[in-house]
């Protein structure tokens, strides 16, 4: 381990645990008929699962979901009393450390909801869960038909005790979209099924939608960290994430001469080369090459030549402040992380839960 007073020639990663805070409780204020949970699957979005998870507690956040049981089950020591539900269901091999841990599994096809129900059976008491059901998005979740036979056959549910019925929105940050009031309307009309069962509808985006799409319990993520839940108009959301990276080397090179594998950019003047220690490997993305850009000073600066494993190459022959030592600005205030992801084309998520293991991490 790099001590922390030797982080300054590193690439870091600065984690707001205070912004996190403040933007879980803008949600909540917005959410307002109902509870409102924190989603920290892929450690946290790729941010850190179990410190977020301790602020978000130290807020009043007492539901908190995850995509699989691992990441549930490795976060119990830090909510040892809170809801833990694994979204992605039930994994066939894993009832018996959901059920010993106090997992709520998301229970998504009728199979999951038998061996949930066995796992009850055999420990003697109705273990909770939420039943997850499909209402348009097609990948995980009860059918229609499915539900149908819970009604027909509520034996199904002997020895589960389902604590919210939940479905999950597939286009909230499109508000124009019909098929966000379709999927409301669905979830709605699903009031026989657990008459007296509350319902958990909105996720981030979801939030911003309207009252309509208030339920007992909302589960945001990105929001939390600081992507924007409503694309194309000015982001409610704190900024969370600052990456920035001290230049390694600054190489000056002449007309004329490349930079990079494959010869990949041709100097048209003479340029100043900086270099840091980012590339693929810590997530930086490989399709940034010849469009990315980093922040000196609150100016751009063009990303030059290849992406490679482990470096990164800058223009910065218009910066004659930056020196060897000087802190480059991957994503913050100047390149925002909506800034990176257009030009990396891809979305907000996909970037975070791709930030590397190699940063220094500092969560503060
Ligand atoms: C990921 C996920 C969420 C959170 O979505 P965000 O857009 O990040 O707020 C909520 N519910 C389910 C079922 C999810 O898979």
């Amino acid at each position: 381990m790099i001590a922390t007073d030797a982080a300054d020639g590193l690439p870091r990663l600065d984690i707001d645990l205070a912004a996190i805070a403040a933007n879980w409780r803008a949600l909540r204020a917005r959410h307002v008929p109902g509870a409102t949970g924190a989603v920290l699957k892929a450690d946290g979005y790729g941010l850190g699962a179990a410190p977020i998870a301790a602020r978000l507690l130290a807020e009043g956040c007492r539901h908190f979901f995850t995509a699989t049981a691992d990441e549930a089950i490795a976060l119990r020591a830090v909510v040892p009393e809170a809801m833990l539900c694994a979204l992605n269901g039930l994994a066939s091999g894993t009832e018996r450390d959901c059920a010993s841990h106090g997992i709520w599994p998301a229970l998504g096809s009728l199979d999951e909801v038998a061996r949930w129900s066995a796992a009850g059976r055999a420990v003697g008491r109705p273990l909770p869960a939420l039943l997850h059901v499909d209402t348009g998005m097609a990948r995980t979740g009860l059918s229609a038909a499915e539900i149908a036979s819970v009604r027909d056959e509520p034996a199904l549910l002997d020895w589960v005790e389902i604590r919210f019925v939940m479905t999950h929105l597939v286009s909230a940050e499109r508000p124009g979209e019909a098929v966000n009031e379709a999927q409301r309307a669905r979830l709605a009309a699903l009031s026989w099924l657990l008459p007296s069962v509350p319902r958990s509808l909105a996720n981030s985006a979801g939030i911003f939608l309207g009252a309509r799409f208030g339920s007992a319990l909302a589960r945001p993520g990105a929001a939390l960290y600081g992507v924007n839940p409503t694309p194309g108009r000015a982001n409610p959301m704190g900024e969370v994430v600052r990456l920035s990276a001290p230049v390694l080397q600054l190489r000056d090179i002449p007309r004329g001469a490349t930079v990079g594998y494959n010869e990949g950019w041709l100097a048209a003047r003479a340029s100043r080369i900086a270099t840091v220690g980012v590339g693929y490997a810590d997530g930086w993305p490989r399709r940034l090459t010849d469009r990315g850009h980093a922040a000196f000073d609150g100016r751009t600066v063009p990303l030059v030549g290849r992406v490679s494993m482990d470096l990164t190459t800058y223009d910065v022959t218009d910066e004659p402040a930056i020196r060897a030592g000087s802190r480059l600005e991957l994503i913050g205030t100047s390149r925002t992380l909506s800034d990176v992801a257009a030009e990396a084309g891809t979305n907000e998520y996909e970037i975070l839960t791709s930030l590397g293991r190699r940063y220094w991490r500092s969560w503060r």
